[in-house]
């Protein structure tokens, strides 16, 4: 192998590594250990999950919560998705360990997050898109 094979293979495998880094970094561990801040931060860390995890079975709904059970489920399909929605949908999950159901008082708790409104819009946005027709290939006359 020359000099210059060797580093640009050198430099292929840097890459792999980091890409696959990058995918690891945000772990269910990560999104523990992310849930607990948000709930420090804006519920007081009254907000105790006992799990908080990734699922890959959840496609109609962007997360889920069991309080009975203390365990909080986000879907895959928000890998990806800005910090600020991953980080709304934690919250919006935390707040139903406080807060059964979508009355006043839930919505009063997710007000404390500056980007609620937001983050519900991206989400919104991306079930529009995904309903839209597909725009179909352009034909070649
Ligand atoms: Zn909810």
């Amino acid at each position: 192998m020359s000099e210059a094979e060797e580093q640009r293979w050198v430099g292929v495998m840097l890459d792999k590594l980091a890409a696959q880094e990058s995918k690891r970094t945000f772990g269910d561990a990560e999104l523990t250990e992310r849930a607990a801040q948000l709930s420090e931060q804006y519920f007081d860390g009254r907000a105790r999950p006992r799990t908080v995890r990734w699922v890959t079975n959840q496609n109609t709904r962007w997360g889920s919560c069991t309080p009975a059970e203390g365990s909080i489920r986000l879907s895959h399909r928000l890998q990806g998705m800005p910090e600020y929605v991953v980080d709304y949908v934690l919250l919006h999950e935390l707040a139903h360990l406080l807060v059964p159901g979508h009355g006043p008082r839930f919505w009063e708790l997710l007000e404390a997050y500056p980007r609620t409104e937001r983050a519900r819009g991206y989400l919104e946005g991306v079930v529009a898109a995904e309903r839209l027709p597909k725009v179909p290939a352009a034909r070649e006359e």
